[in-house]
């Protein structure tokens, strides 16, 4: 079946009363039938009927087979990262989520989780950041907040010829415009706080993988560690997810026109979007994605347009966060990406000019009078 229709779908007759949103089994533990006996449900940290869908339809729509959900996009992270073991390094993608880079360097530095940043774009750079205690490469593609496109089928190569692990972040393309796992991923993780909850009401992550043992012993980890989402929260992402589709053709749509419109403008000295022709990662990204998403950044001539620009915006709101269908900007330099040191960021690019849109569902004439009257 095709993505919309599972999307659509999911949960649909699950409950015996064949209701067709699944119910929110709000319960802690489970009654046992008789002694040694289970329903397949025992207590609700173990397993949840309303997560169990969540899980099993991101598994279907990443193509993989086993799928977890956790409270946050971050705990999925940590749990995939305290999985891989003491004494473990990774090699990241330089401009990742500031998050990402804040608990590896402030946290599971101090477990011994150790990282080399690279530009992930350079096949060269990763292969030379190899080490004998490397377990795992972790990338994002299009990367956070330069939307540079990484080429997971060859870095997929790279790590299974030393014996790695490829982990990728799919938070900004979601499963309905690329599919990590099949283009040889062994783990997909998502902030489905993002796209997939696509309403900027819920945090949450997920993770779908496609081998049965890293399944298991992630599964024993987020068990173990105690990190599920609430029924309620994973009833609330079902939802968001069942109109993820369109959602992302009219999100895309609009960053088109919004990308092209900002290239033009006098005000701006350049946009990061890889569904510019003109982008380095244009090709790649349509040789391996169905689309390139709706994140946007762009640099404007000088840093006093900035404060400018997010005090004049009326439709367009200032905030973090991303994937929904209203409109936001943040201002990476400070918001997400503010833990990096400065020089770092000022070489990676995310300097006090450079501003990431969130393209939402509105209607792309609103936004671009927005945008006109703010930079003006
Ligand atoms: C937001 C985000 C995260 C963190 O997810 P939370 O749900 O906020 O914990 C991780 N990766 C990317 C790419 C993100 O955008």
């Amino acid at each position: 079946m095709e993505l919309d229709t599972l999307a659509a779908n999911m949960g649909v007759g699950y409950d015996c009363k064949g209701s067709i949103s699944v119910p929110i089994y709000q319960t802690a533990t489970f009654q046992h039938p008789a002694l040694n006996e289970s329903t397949g449900f025992d207590y609700s940290r173990s397993g949840n009927p309303t997560r169990l869908v969540l899980e099993k339809g991101i598994a279907a729509l990443e193509n993989g087979n086993i799928g977890l959900a956790y409270p946050s996009g971050m705990s999925a992270i940590t749990n995939v990262f305290m999985f891989l073991g003491y004494n473990s390094h990774l090699i990241m993608t330089e401009d990742i989520y500031g998050g990402t880079y804040r608990l590896l360097n402030e946290i599971l530095n101090q477990y011994h989780i150790e990282a080399t940043y690279v530009d992930t774009t350079n096949l060269q750079e990763i292969t030379n950041a190899i080490q004998e205690d490397t377990a795992a490469i972790f990338i994002e593609s299009p990367t956070n907040p330069l939307l540079k496109v990484c080429d997971l089928k060859a870095i997929a190569q790279i790590a299974h010829q030393n014996n790695i692990l490829l982990i990728v972040d799919n938070t900004f393309l979601t499963p309905y415009l690329q599919n990590p796992l099949q283009l040889g991923a062994d783990i997909v993780i998502h902030s489905a706080s993002k796209y997939l909850g696509g309403h900027n009401d819920l945090i949450a992550g997920l993770v779908a993988v496609k081998d049965q043992e890293i399944g298991d012993k992630l599964y024993f980890w987020q068990n173990s560690t105690g990190s599920i989402l609430s029924p309620h929260e994973s009833w609330l992402l079902l939802r968001g997810i069942k109109t993820l589709g369109i959602r992302m053709e009219k999100q895309q749509q609009n960053a088109v026109s919004l990308a092209r419109w900002l290239q033009n403008h006098p005000q701006v000295t350049r946009v990061y979007y890889p569904g510019l022709p003109d982008n380095p990662g244009y090709l790649l990204n349509l040789k391996q994605a169905r689309g390139y998403g709706a994140m946007i950044s762009f640099e404007v001539r000088t840093p006093e347009l900035i404060p400018r620009f997010l005090e004049h915006i009326e439709l367009i709101s200032f905030a973090e966060s991303l994937g929904g269908i209203e409109t936001l900007v943040t201002f990476p330099y400070t918001q997400t990406h503010g833990d990096i040191n400065e020089e770092t960021r000022n070489s990676l690019g995310i300097n006090n000019r450079l501003l990431r849109l969130s393209i939402g569902i509105e209607d792309q004439k609103d936004l671009i009078q927005d945008m006109e009257v703010a930079l003006s």
